[in-house]
């Protein structure tokens, strides 16, 4: 039976092997049974399914991902937590741990190696410090996913969901939603942590598209576009483009490909869709 999750609990632990918070990891165990139980309810988990959990800490969601999936890997980086997950997660048959930086894992091997190759389902309470290369990192190095569930600082998961027109929207949204249908599970407040954080967070899932939701010819100069229309916020387009080293494109041929796609010249990055950016990229990509 998962028992942590609680701050009773969660204190005893850390108490027995005398551990000490490091920073520099992002470490804010939960201690809020009702989130817990959200977050394994939105990942839909069941006994079919190969979860990913990046940052287990002392074990607490890890228990009751063991309790709902086939089989387990947690990725830790702080060699401190290791016993005590050999401790908190006794119990359970179906779980690794692995002491590594995620951020070095081949999680497409591991997911070959593991599930065949098939979906993976990735549930994590995020170190707020690497979220973004860690989805980004899941999605582009095409790892099969079926879903991830996170954690995120609240900020960051509006951001995700955000379209045009909001100031919360940025190449973050349409990296994420390009790749996936994001949704906002649940709003969770400082108090929910041990430690607090300093700022509110929210769980976020993400489903993986099974088929692109734009057609794009050449995604890797889509992205070029994307990041360099929100480079310098506050400019055109035109400007924007213009500006990015590696777009070797003159002023006259950004200006007719914005034309093409059939907005003013005037226009600010912002203000397109995913559509938009993937129809401007074709466009460009005729150019190159
Ligand atoms: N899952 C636990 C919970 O919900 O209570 C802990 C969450 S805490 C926010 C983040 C965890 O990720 C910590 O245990 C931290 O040590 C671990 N972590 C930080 N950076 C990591 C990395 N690069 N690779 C793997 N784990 C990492």
């Amino acid at each position: 039976m998962a028992t942590l999750g609680n701050p009773k609990n969660t204190i005893e632990v850390l108490q027995k092997y005398n551990f000490n918070f490091q920073k520099k990891f992002g470490q804010n165990f939960l201690i809020n049974t009702g989130i817990l139980e959200d977050i394994i309810e939105a990942a839909e988990i069941t006994k079919d399914d190969f979860v990913l959990e990046i940052g287990p800490g002392i074990g607490t969601m890890t228990q009751y991902l063991c309790e709902s999936a086939r089989e387990v890997i947690a990725v830790e980086i702080d060699k401190n937590l290791i016993p005590i997950l050999e401790d908190t997660l006794s119990a359970y048959n179906n779980v690794e741990v692995l002491n590594e930086d995620i951020l070095k894992v081949d999680i497409k091997a591991l997911a070959e190696e593991r599930n065949a190759g098939k979906p993976i389902k990735v549930v994590a309470n995020l170190p707020y410090y690497i979220t973004t290369p860690i989805i980004m990192g899941l999605f582009e190095s095409h790892v099969p996913i079926d879903s991830i569930t996170i954690m995120v600082q609240k900020e960051v998961a509006d951001r995700m969901q955000e379209g045009p027109g909001s100031k919360e929207y940025g190449a973050l949204s349409l990296a994420v939603q390009y790749y996936a249908h994001p949704e906002i599970v649940v709003n969770v407040p400082p108090s929910c942590f041990m430690p607090q954080p300093k700022v509110g967070s929210a769980v976020i899932r993400l489903t993986r598209h099974e088929q692109s939701p734009v057609d794009v010819e050449n995604e890797k100069l889509m992205f070029q576009i994307i990041r360099a229309s929100f480079n310098q916020r506050r400019k055109t387009l035109a400007n924007g483009l213009n500006n990015f080293p590696g777009l070797n494109l003159s002023k006259e041929v950004i200006q007719q490909c914005i034309e093409e796609l059939g907005v003013p010249v005037t226009v600010r990055g912002e203000a397109l869709s995913l559509e938009q950016f993937a129809q401007l990229s074709n466009i460009i990509g005729k150019h190159l």
